[in-house]
């Protein structure tokens, strides 16, 4: 083997030991597989559960993200005070009750008091949120509290309109539908014009804008 050259007297060498047993999960989803009457052995399930534990994690990792460290410094001091609203953000969380996914569009909104926060972070923050076990309400909510908490603005609007696999595959069956939640603070929730605005501006088709 060749020898690595002896690291300069000045470098720090840092060794990063992963914080949990990567195989905790996946031995619990080789079981659930044989209680479902599966032979987890066949080639095709010799290595789910493993690739169940990655996704899991992955689909849960909001857990272990920092927002702060997502928004990495993108605050801004502006003198605008007029309402940012992002359209449209893409999201896929799981839902608490059954892990099974609910996905959609969410429309984050907000009117700056000094501060805004760089465009392409919203999505990243939605993300973070979304990526642990949810329902609707609370991820909603959780997105308008952190923007509020970050750049403290006159107000903070969110509306989250979701489709939930748990109704579109189960008994219920109901394909089509889907839920809204929304969460407003400050201005959204005090000042009819501002939620109307926002309405508006949702439902607006992105080229009418
Ligand atoms: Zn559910």
């Amino acid at each position: 083997m060749a020898r690595s050259k002896p690291a300069p007297a000045n470098s720090l060498v840092k060794v990063f030991t992963p914080k949990r047993p990567q195989s905790a999960i996946a031995p619990l989803i080789r079981e659930a597989l044989s209680d479902l009457g599966e032979d987890p052995n066949r080639e095709g399930l010799a290595r789910t559960p493993e690739r169940v534990e990655k996704a899991l994690r992955f689909l849960t990792s909001g857990y272990e993200t920092d927002v702060q460290k997502v928004v990495n410094g993108a605050l801004f001091e502006v003198c605008y005070d007029e309402m940012v609203i992002v359209k449209d953000i893409e999201f896929f969380s799981l839902c608490e009750h059954h892990l099974l996914p609910f996905f959609g569009k969410m429309h984050v909104a907000y009117i700056p008091n000094g501060h805004v926060i760089g465009l392409s972070k919203i999505p990243r923050i939605v993300d973070v949120f979304a990526r642990r076990l949810q329902i609707q309400e609370r991820l909603t909510q959780q997105v308008a509290e952190s923007i509020k908490a970050m750049i403290d603005p006159h107000g903070v609007g969110v509306i989250c309109e979701a489709r939930h696999f748990c109704m579109m595959m189960r008994g219920v069956e109901k394909q089509h539908s889907g839920a809204v939640t929304s969460a407003m603070l400050g201005a959204f929730r005090h000042r009819k014009e501002t939620r109307d605005e926002f309405l508006s501006l949702v439902s607006r088709k992105t080229a009418d804008i």
